[in-house]
């Protein structure tokens, strides 16, 4: 049974903050916008338990300002829809959009599918995910309640969330593998503040350890002494960096050789009418308050540039 096309000016895909400013942009200049996510609208945000350097809020929880920012996006009629996009192919002017389940056409595609966390690639890691191996603190972190737990990554995300996790567990160790921390001072200031965290430097992580059942540690070599050594855990948290959601864009050409999306400033990829955004672009800065920016320049971009299809 062939799919029916509904068509569409603007089709943004991933809901994170700068899809959901781009849908913003992009129905508040009356383009018919359409938003598709394989999950709820807010990406990342929902992950996350207070944001404070989001500009306009002291401090606010991520489901909270994902749920501001959709009520923001529908007061302009942007459409929001499950879609899990497979391809997006090129018809002339037009792009076609399939996802597991329909097809749409418009003749601009803005790409905000965002990044996921990079594995660590260790023994044990495969083994026990969702059996104490976890990249999502804010998800699995009540399941710790009292329990020593281990942080691997010394970036943003595993500073923030070494914190976080210190609230619930008994104790937090971040296994990291230099002696200075990547994240931004305040994150260092507050963890090397918190009674509850402690640090291994310089250890490689070799495997996450277990019963059989569950997780029990993790074990890392020393590179100082060579030494292999063992932190006990009941949880290990991993966060070491992000790898770019770019697998369905493949064949349209416009990734670099990591997968990331590179851009001009004003969001335009290599194909014409097809943008893209936030922490899928080739960028050294991955922050809610740059994707926001970056949403507000492609839909204004795809105004500009149905303009211009239209005055040909
Ligand atoms: P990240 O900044 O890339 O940091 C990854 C960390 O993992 C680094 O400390 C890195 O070590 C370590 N690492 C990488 N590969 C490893 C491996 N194979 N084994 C052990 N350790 C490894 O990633 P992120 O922390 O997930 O942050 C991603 C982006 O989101 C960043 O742009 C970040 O600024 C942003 N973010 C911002 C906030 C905020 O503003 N509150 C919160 C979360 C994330 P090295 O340091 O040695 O390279």
């Amino acid at each position: 049974m062939s799919k029916e096309t509904k068509e569409y000016d603007v089709i943004i895909i991933g809901a994170g903050p700068g899809g959901m400013t781009a849908a913003v942009y992009a129905s508040r200049a009356n383009l018919n916008t359409l938003v598709l996510d394989r999950g709820p609208y807010g990406g990342q945000m929902n992950n996350t338990d207070a944001i404070d350097n989001y500009p306009g809020f002291l401090e606010i929880k991520g489901p909270d300002l994902a749920d501001k920012m959709h009520e923001t996006a529908t007061k302009f009629d942007a459409e929001f829809a499950y879609g899990d996009v497979q391809s997006v192919e090129l018809d002339g002017n037009m792009k076609v959009v399939k996802t597991d389940t329909a097809e749409y056409k418009a003749p601009v595609v803005i790409i905000a599918t965002g990044a996921d966390h990079r594995k660590l690639g260790v023994p044990g890691e495969e083994e026990y995910s969702g059996r104490g191996v976890s990249y999502c603190a804010v998800c699995d972190a009540a399941f710790f309640k009292d329990e020593d737990v281990a942080v691997i990554g010394g970036g943003d995300s595993a500073i923030e969330e070494g914190n976080y996790l210190s609230q619930m567990a008994k104790s937090v160790t971040d296994i990291h593998r230099r002696d200075k921390l990547r994240a931004q001072p305040s994150l260092q200031k507050r963890a090397f503040a918190n009674p509850k965290m402690s640090f291994v430097w310089d250890a490689n992580t070799t495997a996450i350890v277990g019963d059989g059942q569950k997780v029990t540690g993790v074990e890392y070599i020393d590179k100082d002494t060579g030494e292999k050594k063992e932190v006990k855990a009941a949880g290990v948290f991993i966060y070491v960096g992000v790898v770019p959601q770019t697998a369905a864009f493949k064949n349209l050409g416009i990734l670099d050789e990591k997968g990331w999306i590179p851009t001009d400033e004003n969001m335009h990829t290599k194909v014409p009418g097809i943008f893209a955004l936030g922490d899928v672009r080739q960028k050294n800065l991955r922050q809610i308050a740059n994707a926001v920016g970056d949403g507000s320049i492609a839909g204004q971009e795809a105004y500009n540039y149905i303009q211009d299809l239209n005055d040909k």
